[in-house]
């Protein structure tokens, strides 16, 4: 019988064929880190709804969705007749335009602590803006974020891919830039008191999920305490919502555990599928972007902000549509049903092939951690994980043949080991993703991964 990574060669000879061209022009073969896949990566050549079919034919349920933009699957149609619809209006006035401020009032109406909104292009330079405003408003260099949360790739936040931790790090940063960020683990607000009484920190930064969209999910208590501990000190508090925005509820993490930060950064489903980001919050921090009547703070005390992209007109387009979409929850029921049933039927089969391991997420994401014992939720799919519980990382060596192995069944996780459920996924995507999942895991086993 043919191995994981023979049958996974054996499918895909026209992506290998492309791969080993694209060697030639790109480093490692890619244009984003989390689709370095070994021995190649896939190539895809079109996608509808909640499927994708690569250039050597396969039919792939997909959990990627867009890195978790596409709430509504691809090409959903009215965000095309949206896009559509824009493209031939114009794609770019070089002013203001209609069609930002619907999406800002949208923005407003659906996150509960959005007084004011600013455009960025990408959830990487939303971080970069909130981090700024911060520092500009507190008067204070240093910020605090907790290990593994991801916030992009600029200076203040990098960290080594799949080693991010307590030692910020990248080549290329200078070390001045990287000691005024502190890395600290998750959950321990003991540890986040102690670093704030030294009274020089601009801002806390976390997804809140807990760290990279939820894998290490957060204790119940830990965001409203990081909520009180950061008022005390005059520290802001900044929820990273790229991922959990639009998608933990209509108006993110914020909105379903009740606790508003002071800054909130955005990208992803606020832009409906098109690049596009925002830095919402406080009206009198943001303020720190307006022009005054005063040249003094015009010229030295306001943050600067251009970006040929901010809200571009089709951004725009897709953006409102898709808040216009999803605003009553309905997608969001759908998707999160959908979820639940698969996160069951993902921890069934562990526990049919008594494999160590668990499935576990939130609203319509989810993860699965494989090679250790981790607890299964037993009800739903969610936290509170109690502390000292928390799973751990799957191998590498694990993630990357369970990802071989479920594209080979059809099916594409997000990264290795998590993936996203749109609004318009089926309950037949579900069913066959546990089928593919069974077939993939008992492989697996077969050849001793597992
Ligand atoms: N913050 C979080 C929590 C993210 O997950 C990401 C991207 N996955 C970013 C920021 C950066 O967003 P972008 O890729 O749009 O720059």
């Amino acid at each position: 019988m043919a191995t994981i990574l023979q049958a996974f060669q054996k499918l895909h000879p026209g992506s290998a064929k492309l791969y080993a061209g694209s060697l030639t022009t790109f480093p490692s073969g890619v244009t984003h880190d989390i689709r370095h896949l070994t021995p190649f990566s896939i190539f895809i050549d079109h996608a509808k709804g909640s499927h994708k079919w690569d250039v050597d034919g396969n039919d792939i349920i997909d959990f990627v969705m867009g890195h978790g933009a596409l709430f509504l699957g691809h090409s959903y149609p009215a965000l095309v007749d949206a896009v559509s619809e824009q493209v031939r209006k114009g794609t770019h006035y070089g002013a203001s335009h209609e069609q930002e401020l619907r999406w800002g009032r949208l923005v407003q109406e659906l996150v509960p602590s959005a007084e004011a909104v600013r455009f960025t292009s990408s959830g990487t330079e939303a971080t970069l803006m909130a981090i700024r405003l911060a520092r500009a408003y507190t008067g204070r260099d240093k910020i605090l974020k907790f290990d593994y949360h991801f916030h992009g790739w600029h200076d203040s936040v990098v960290g080594a891919r799949f080693a991010e931790s307590d030692i910020p790090r990248s080549v290329g940063v200078p070390a001045a830039t990287l000691s005024n960020t502190l890395s600290i683990p998750q959950n321990d607000i003991k540890l986040v008191e102690e670093r704030l009484a030294q009274d020089d920190v601009a801002c806390v930064i976390l997804e809140p999920s807990g760290a990279s969209w939820g894998t290490l999910p957060l204790t119940e208590h830990f965001l409203a305490d990081l909520r009180e501990t950061t008022r005390r000190y005059g520290t802001l508090l900044i929820f990273d919502e790229v991922v959990t925005g639009f998608r933990v509820s209509s108006g993110g993490v914020q909105k379903h555990f009740g606790i508003s930060p002071d800054l909130t950064t955005l990208a992803k489903i606020l832009a409906g599928g098109l690049p596009g980001g925002a830095v919402v919050g406080k009206g009198d921090i943001l303020s720190l972007i307006e022009f005054r009547d005063d040249a003094q703070w015009n010229e030295s005390r306001r943050i600067a902000h251009p970006g040929t992209y901010n809200a571009n007109p089709l951004s725009a387009a897709a953006g409102t549509t898709m808040l216009s979409l999803i605003g009553d929850g309905q997608f969001h029921a759908q998707a999160d049903a959908l979820n639940s049933k698969l996160v069951a039927g993902l921890n069934r089969v562990l526990e049919k092939k008594a494999i160590p391991g668990c499935a576990y997420g939130l609203a319509s994401y989810f993860h699965i951690a494989l090679g250790q014992e981790c607890p299964r939720p037993k009800a739903g799919i969610e936290w509170p994980w109690e502390d000292g519980n928390l799973p751990a990382r799957t191998p590498l060596p694990i993630a990357v043949a369970l990802k071989r192995a479920l594209l080979n069944h059809g099916v594409d996780l997000m990264g290795m080991t998590g993936g996203f459920v749109s609004g318009v996924h089926k309950e037949g995507d579900i069913d066959s993703t546990i089928d593919a999942f069974e077939a993939a895991v008992g492989e697996m086993q077969a050849e001793g991964i597992l």
